[in-house]
């Protein structure tokens, strides 16, 4: 252990939140040179997600667009008009394929030319995912249910229901788009920024750093009040995301330092990425450990809800928070923490090895 280092770390043990006013829908907090945030609506319990928009010299560049609804269109149609002073809005830049960060990417394009930057798996994923659409469940998202564990009552209801589709909330993702690599420095809002992959919330999620000035765009990767989303889903039920999101964050601690403002995809943005990071792989690590505890009998994922989130779970959550028990789960399963055998009903039940 380096002692100098851990009373270096001491002396920054929290977070900081330099713009901790929020902006309302349509009107930014312009929070660097140049560098506009804004919040748009979402119709859940997270109640918005936060875009940035960038002045280049020819225009705008904006970070990520909110979902596609009539809402959130005709608040982009204000803030064009408004706060981007009528200049075009050049390219839009994702941070990863999910639905509030790529809404309406493909509206851009289509109605204003803008190019779409982004990584190929998000776009693959956002293009495939919006040409998706089921008007029942899947059979294999059925047997995911089931081999979580999930009752059979909610299994029962759900399959009566139309399940929500991608395309509900994402206009059609155009065929073209322009591909960011990860380690590559790509120049928008007339900064030079490093991009570096991040993993486990969603695949290749790109973040965005800018050392000159202290800026790092940061997605869902690196969110400060609330824990990202690490889930396993029916389309890749061996999936082992919990692996990958340990990994990104060691990979990204040998970058990270505690100065450089950290522009997030939800709540606030903050300093002290460092601390964050650790943070965050420390809540993963005592949850694991309260899992093996737990898995001193045989349980199903959905047998280890309440000791994963310490809490009760509602009917509003259960889909993220089933998703979550699955990556930990498998996390120890394919780690050889814990073996795997069928119930009587068909779940998988896991047991500490
Ligand atoms: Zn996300
Ligand atoms: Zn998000």
């Amino acid at each position: 252990m380096n002692s100098s280092a851990d009373s270096a770390a001491a002396e920054v043990s929290e977070l900081r939140f330099p713009c901790a006013d929020a902006p309302v829908p349509g009107m930014p907090v312009e929070i660097s040179d140049g560098v506009l945030w804004f919040r748009f609506p979402l119709p859940m319990a997270l109640d918005h997600v936060n875009v940035y928009a960038l002045r280049d010299m020819d225009g705008w560049t904006v970070v990520d667009t909110g979902i596609n609804s009539s809402l959130t269109r005709k608040i982009w149609l204000e803030v064009m008009a408004g706060p981007l002073g009528g200049r075009p809005v050049r390219r839009v830049v994702l941070t990863h394929h999910h639905p509030d960060h790529v809404g309406l990417a493909g509206w851009f394009k289509h109605e204003f030319g803008a190019e779409i930057w982004s990584t190929r798996v998000a776009w693959l994923m956002a293009r495939m995912l919006t040409l998706d659409v089921q008007p029942r469940h899947t059979p294999e998202s059925i047997r995911f249910y089931r081999d979580a564990g999930v009752p059979e009552d909610m299994i029962a209801a759900r399959s009566r229901e139309r399940p929500f589709n991608f395309a509900d909330i994402v206009h059609p993702v155009p065929a073209g788009f322009r591909r960011i690599q990860d380690g590559e420095t790509v120049e928008f809002g007339r900064r030079s920024w490093r991009v570096r992959f991040g993993g486990g919330h969603a695949p290749d999620h790109a973040t965005f750093w800018c050392r000159e000035d202290a800026l790092i765009i940061g997605g869902d990767q690196f969110l400060a009040d609330i824990s990202p989303n690490i889930g396993v889903y029916p389309t890749e039920p061996e999936a082992n995301p919990l692996r990958d999101w340990l990994e990104s964050c060691a990979r990204f601690q040998d970058h990270a330092d505690n100065e450089s403002l950290v522009l997030v995809g939800h709540k606030v943005p903050y300093t002290g990425l460092e601390v964050r990071l650790r943070q965050l792989v420390e809540n993963h690590i005592s949850a694991l450990g309260r899992l093996r505890e737990h898995l001193i009998q045989p349980r199903s994922a959905a047998d280890c809800l309440k000791v994963l989130f310490k809490r009760d779970i509602d009917q509003e959550n259960y889909g993220f928070a089933i998703v979550e028990s699955v990556a930990h789960l498998n996390f120890l399963h394919q780690g050889g923490e814990a073996s795997r055998s069928r119930r009587n009903d068909g779940a998988w039940q896991f047991i500490a090895n």
